[in-house]
């Protein structure tokens, strides 16, 4: 699978002239916004908000949050500022793939805990951790586990957290590490130190007497395995379900959504975005349509926070709370919209967004459980509190994954998508052995499912055009952002059209494109395209087979739909005539 396979375009458009949300050069836009906010009135569409508690939280700050970009601390600064998840620490991509272990300095790598730390953790229980370098690409790290806890806690800890807030998160910090180990087995390491997995800082006292006051402890359910946990900066007042975050994601009891009086809602923000800006954020998400004519919150969830969102003017119209908030963080910066509880209010081509709360809120709310400390409760309680029927357990160790055989699929997510991980990696595992046994082939060797961050991204790592919606290079399926997948309603076709790739192209891989590009659109169970405004295309016979360079160099949307109608066309008409599908040509 050494070549470029063939890729599926979005049959979904509508219009086959529709200006692609693809490579568009730096765009002008004005300087974005963060106005700080001092407690603020909501709006008072109370359907909404008032499920999150009383609106004078943020009165109840301790340390009022003044909503602007906190910067990654100085080299060697001991003070534990919020992470990334409430700062201005723009996420990179990890989807680059490209691992390099070119050394760090001696001293970057003391700080990080590289060099042989005795004084705490498991013999043995190592992680290895990948460390973004400025350039892109990593440079792994093996670090102690308990000396990754105290990094992540300086990381990640509410500033001046009282000992037992520190340690409800260091258990809880641990149990998501020894969790989601598998993360990065795409690219050869356990976990990263950006807020895609957890933000690493160099230790502090504090930190570090948390980790070794907690060592080896994890949260199980059932007295298994560690937990699937999360956590978050601030609930923004009220706890939320993983699926009403992340679609697909399993709701288990220990994550319930509940009010959480604790942080009482706070922090407290507001953004204002240009139009031109959010333009500019959906259309890197792979959103096409050029004028963004209102953003309008269509409904919301069980919790209050936004649930679906109209964009008008674009193609798709909806999108999700978080699908929104992902869009806008990995493309303007996460400090906008914090959360997804918020009310839009539009002044001309401005969107003042007015919310709480600060990350996706599920799990432990990190602001909520430093002031549950701090009124004197215990690690036991806050931990309760957020994740009522785990357990605190004692861990054993465990290899690192990366030592063990690969996986049979390895799915590569970026930041705001892990949750989906659970989901996609289930739905590619039936597709891929429901494919299998209707094409009477083994199984692939292991494959990686990266999804990819923005359209551009997808462009860079494929050389392909944004309306190709996937493409398998080297043994690697390569996806469009997984928003704009799901929101035109096609995640699950690419994948099954990809995985018939994956299964046939060893066998057709000396016919003609069409007769590939034809197997994978039949087995993957592709209708012609159905787009209200686009006629029906009408295979009229073999003649019109297309050629390879149609599928491989389309000129337009148009005209990559009209070929890979006419290779489906050629394909099912040998099927139907009897042939089996490794003889078609
Ligand atoms: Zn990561
Ligand atoms: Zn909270």
């Amino acid at each position: 699978m050494s070549r470029v396979a063939a890729s599926l375009l979005l049959m979904l458009m509508g219009s086959g002239a529709a200006p692609g949300p693809g490579p568009s050069g730096p765009m002008a836009t004005a300087p974005l916004r963060v106005r700080s906010v001092a407690p603020i009135k909501l709006a008072a569409r109370g359907e909404s908000l008032a499920a999150f508690g009383a609106p004078s939280a943020a009165a109840a700050l301790g340390t009022p949050f003044d909503g602007r970009c906190i910067p990654a601390p100085p080299r060697g600064a001991q003070s534990a500022p919020w992470g990334p998840r409430a700062g201005c620490v723009a996420p990179r991509s990890h989807t680059s793939g490209m691992l390099a272990r070119r050394a760090l300095p001696a001293g970057r790598l003391a700080r990080l805990g590289a060099t042989p730390d005795l004084h705490h953790g498991l013999p043995g229980e190592q992680l290895r951790v990948g460390i973004l370098k400025p350039g892109g690409g990593y440079t792994i790290v093996t670090l102690p586990l308990e000396t990754y806890v105290s990094r992540v806690l300086a990381g990640e800890a509410a500033r001046d957290s009282p000992p037992a807030a520190l340690e409800a998160l260091a258990i809880t910090v641990r149990t998501f590490a020894l969790a989601n180990r598998g993360r990065h087995h795409a690219d050869g390491f356990d976990l990263c130190d950006q807020t895609h997995c957890q933000v690493l800082r160099p230790a502090t006292a504090g930190a570090e007497r948390a980790a070794n006051a907690t060592a080896g402890r994890v949260l199980v359910f059932h007295d298994k395995a560690p937990a699937s946990v999360f956590y978050s900066a601030s609930c923004g007042g009220r706890t939320e379900i993983p699926s009403a975050v992340w679609p697909g994601a399993e709701n288990p009891s220990y994550l319930p959504s509940h009010r959480d009086a604790a942080c009482g809602g706070a922090p407290l923000w507001s953004a204002e975005l240009r139009s031109s800006e959010l333009l500019r954020a959906l259309r890197a998400a792979g959103f096409a349509g050029t004028t963004l004519r209102d953003v309008r919150i269509a409904s919301r969830n069980a919790s209050g926070r936004v649930a679906r969102l109209r964009v008008a003017g674009l193609r798709p119209d909806r999108i999700s709370g978080q699908e929104l908030r992902v869009a806008v963080g990995r493309t303007l910066g996460w400090q906008y919209i914090k959360s997804t509880v918020f009310e839009i209010q539009k002044n001309g081509d401005l969107y003042r967004f007015s919310g709480r709360g600060s990350g996706h809120g599920v799990g432990l709310c990190v602001i909520g459980s430093a002031r549950l400390a701090a009124e004197g409760r215990t690690v036991a309680d806050i931990l309760g509190r957020y994740f009522p029927g785990l357990t605190i357990a004692q861990s054993t160790p465990v290899p690192s994954p990366i030592a063990t055989p690969a996986p049979d699929m390895v799915v590569a997510l970026p930041e705001g998508d892990e949750g989906e991980r659970a989901a996609v990696l289930k739905e590619a595992l039936r597709s891929r052995d429901a494919l299998a046994r209707t094409l009477g082939v083994p199984l692939p060797p292991p494959i990686v499912l990266r999804f990819h961050a923005t359209t551009d991204e997808y462009e860079r790592a494929t050389g392909r055009a944004w309306f190709t919606s996937a493409a398998l290079i080297d043994g690697e399926l390569h996806l469009l952002p997984l928003v704009i997948l799901r929101e035109r309603g096609m995640f699950e076709r690419v994948l099954r059209h990809e995985l018939v790739h994956v299964l046939t192209d060893s066998v057709l891989a000396q016919r003609p494109m069409w007769v590939r590009e034809g197997a994978a659109a039949y087995f993957s169970g592709e209708q012609r395209p159905s787009g209200a405004q686009r006629p029906a295309f009408k295979p009229a016979s073999r003649a019109s087979c297309p050629d390879d360079r149609e599928l491989q160099l389309p000129v337009s949307v148009g005209a990559l739909s009209n070929a890979h109608a006419r290779a489906r066309a050629c394909f099912a008409q040998q099927i139907q005539a009897g042939r089996n599908w490794r003889d078609v040509q």
